[in-house]
């Protein structure tokens, strides 16, 4: 096996022994990304020199007799996420030339654990999208088939994951960014309860709703970089003072006994048949393996799209008026007056979908149309968390589809917001709600392409999520399975 193939928890083991150093490993993930990533396009900004330079201190840390979680694991970050003296661009034009001068507090738990920061991946613009092509410098390719989308939008994260181009990465996700891709590029991913993980330093998309999340190749290595992120941060407001349990203890390979609801809802025309059928397969050998299966309803999930896409670009449209061509970012240089150089920095600054969830938020939010639309969406909202209140009495764990479809070709979708949005519509009520969800892969279409399964839990009920995914995964072999590149 390769250097650049190996999990975290394989690397890991390695490190420890000696076999391997960490700058062998992280020479091997550079030189993997030279080779495929002109065609994967997973990196918006590579950082080789510092991370050689945190591989050797690591190495100079494992000889020292040190051993903490990451130490000397390349790893890749969302370019939503903020990272001092490293370009941090939101996959905007308006922030082309932005280095951060503080990292997020993700950045400083990893690289407190040891890991070696690789670069920055290619992100839909500001997070607003499924696909990555929003980006404003170039769309990530699908690893499995280059000529379809990664997913998103944290899409050149999930590839780059799939490509073996590093062995962890960070995302987000607001309404499915981190689930959806994950799925599409046959990865695991988790996107933890609201309030698990610290959003300081995260460019804020929808506050409400933003959460940073992990990848990994296997669910161990998902939840190994989510027990690093997680804790409470005085730093951000919204983030939960309740101590992390033990992910890594969660993963026991058994679900006897435990109650998987089944949402009829979320099996609707329209979906691709193959992703029912993989899903209902996966279900059947989670009965197999002694779960109890649990029909259950969640009325209000076809709500949860119209519900996102008012309370999302309303929130939106607040976060992004910060970009004003004054304080950073990029700014219109020959305006004529302050509202020209307001219009013009926005004009030239932002790309088509940011300007659409500007314009839809702002909308929402003007005096006379808050109370039809943005209040009633929060009500909604009230009542598709009530669902998974009334639902969780049923069951301990939900278990549905990530994704309606497997990858679909690059422009495919790209003119049609409306059917781009609908890729989500499986992992939006989770965001609504705050609740925790993973997706792993569960098989493959006639085409090759990974299929996801989603598991949601209860509020900080992230281990039990990781116990079945892991004991799933440990009865089938789908994350072992690579694409040839
Ligand atoms: N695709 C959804 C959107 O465009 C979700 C994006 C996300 O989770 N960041 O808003």
């Amino acid at each position: 096996m390769k250097l650049h193939e190996l999990t975290i928890h394989q690397a890991r083991s390695l490190l420890k022994s000696g076999e391997i150093s960490a700058l062998e490993l992280t020479t091997a993930a550079i030189d993997r990304i030279l080779q495929v990533d002109n065609e994967v396009k997973a990196y918006l900004t590579l950082t080789p020199e510092q991370a050689l330079e945190q591989a050797r201190q690591a190495d100079a840390r494992w000889d020292a007799g040190e051993d903490i979680p990451l130490l000397g694991i390349p790893l890749a970050i969302k370019d939503v996420i903020c990272t001092e003296g490293i370009p941090t661009t939101c996959g905007s034009k308006i922030l082309e030339n932005f280095i951060p001068p503080y990292s997020a507090t993700v950045i400083e738990r990893l690289r407190a654990a040891g890991a070696v920061i690789l670069g920055k991946t290619n992100t839909d613009e500001f997070a607003m999208g499924s696909s990555t092509e929003n980006s404003a410098y170039f769309t990530t390719h699908n690893p499995w088939d280059l000529s379809r989308v990664p997913g998103g939008s944290s899409g050149g994260s999930a590839a780059a994951i799939a490509a073996d181009e590093c062995l962890g990465a960070l995302g987000s996700d607001t309404g499915g960014s981190v689930r959806q891709p994950a799925a599409l590029c046959g990865v695991v991913g988790i996107k933890p309860t609201y309030g698990r993980v610290s959003r300081y330093g995260l460019v804020a998309f929808a506050s409400s709703l933003d959460q940073i999340g992990s990848f990994g190749k296997d669910v161990t290595d998902c939840a190994l970089l989510l027990s690093v992120i997680s804790g409470y941060d005085p730093r951000d407001s919204t983030s939960v003072n309740r101590p992390v349990p033990d992910y890594q203890a969660a993963l026991l390979p058994d679900v006897r006994g435990m109650r998987l609801g089944v949402p009829r809802e979320y099996f609707i025309e329209g979906m691709q048949p193959e992703v029912e059928t993989a899903v209902r397969a996966a279900i059947d050998l989670l009965a197999e393996m002694g779960a109890e299966i649990v029909d259950i309803s969640l009325p209000h999930t076809e709500h949860a799209l119209p519900v996102y896409y008012i309370i999302a670009p309303a929130e939106a449209s607040a976060n992004l008026a910060r970009y004003d061509g004054v304080k950073y970012g990029f700014s219109f240089p020959d305006a004529t007056d302050v509202w020209d150089a307001y219009r013009k920095t926005r004009q030239y600054g932002f790309g088509a979908e940011v300007k659409r969830r500007i314009m839809l938020g702002t909308y929402a939010l003007s005096a006379g149309y808050y109370d039809a639309y943005y209040l009633k969406a929060q009500q909604v909202r009230t009542l598709i968390k009530q669902d998974f209140d009334r639902a969780f009495e049923l069951c301990d764990v939900i278990v549905c589809p990530t994704a309606p479809t497997t990858a679909f070709k690059i422009g495919e979708k790209a003119d049609d917001p409306l059917q781009m949005y609908l890729s989500d519509v499986f992992t939006l009520s989770a965001s609504l709600a705050g609740l925790p969800g993973l997706s792993l892969p569960c098989g493959f279409d006639g085409e090759g392409l990974p299929i996801g399964l989603q598991i949601m839990g209860q509020t900080f009920d992230e281990p039990t999520v990781l116990r079945v995914a892991y004991a799933y995964e440990q009865a089938t072999d789908w994350h072992t399975r690579t694409p040839t590149l």
